[in-house]
């Protein structure tokens, strides 16, 4: 790797300051020294579930061991993430994740997991939208609990129709074999991510195709779920 000269670094500092004003991205009032990108006021006004593992309450299969989902998807939750989504602000992510381990801290003790996996976004989406945000999401996760992103294991190998205009019965047919194992799994207690979960859908599907390729324990994790 190129090793990037100090000045350099501390040039790039300041150019980051003056192209990100500090703001905060969702009311806009100034940022006080120790918050980066969202306000404290903003941050504590995310509403947590307190479900807990809601698993069982998931309509679309059996696959999944354990659901954890931090916040309710309200319009502030949605704002953050969209800008997660489509400008990639790494610190925004940094804030959100941050923010859902301090709530789930206690159930994630629990779970022993060694391996995190982004929910994968079709090829076509991600050459669209350019990244996929539960790949950024997982990446801040494994530095805050010392567990490793395993990326490119499945692959969303079928295109399948925008699951929000579906009833749950076809959903859970959009949805079964729509992953492949791309690699070979040498870990058991894998926990899924992504941004919201909604019927559990999508990682059901990749949870079974999973467990048939030898994982013992299949959860997801999310910043959010709609009420
Ligand atoms: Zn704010």
């Amino acid at each position: 790797m190129i090793k990037v000269p100090r000045i350099i670094k501390l040039f790039s500092q300041d150019f980051e300051n003056t192209i990100f004003p500090q703001f905060c991205i969702n009311c806009e009032s100034h940022l006080h020294n120790n918050e980066i990108v969202v306000c404290k006021n903003c941050l504590t006004g995310l509403v947590p579930t307190q479900l807990g593992n809601w698993a069982d309450e998931l309509t679309t299969g059996s696959h999944l061991d354990c659901a954890l989902s931090a916040f309710w998807f309200d319009e502030l939750l949605q704002n953050l993430v969209h800008k997660i989504k489509y400008n990639n602000y790494r610190k925004i992510t940094k804030a959100l994740v941050g923010a859902m381990v301090r709530v789930l801290e206690s159930e994630l003790s629990k779970l022993n997991i060694d391996a995190l996996i982004p929910v994968p976004l079709h090829s076509v989406k991600f050459r669209e939208r350019g990244f996929n945000q539960a790949d950024s999401i997982a990446e801040e996760l494994s530095l805050l609990l010392k567990v490793p992103v395993k990326y490119k294991t499945i692959k969303r190998c079928r295109w399948t129709v925008s699951q929000t205009s579906l009833d749950i019965e076809t959903r859970r047919n959009n949805m079964d074999d729509a992953f492949i194992i791309k690699k070979k799994l040498d870990y058991s207690r894998i926990l899924l991510i992504d941004d919201v979960l909604t019927t559990g859908a999508t990682s059901n599907s990749c949870a079974k195709i999973l467990k048939e390729n030898g994982a013992d324990w299949v959860g997801v994790m999310t910043i959010g779920t709609p009420r």
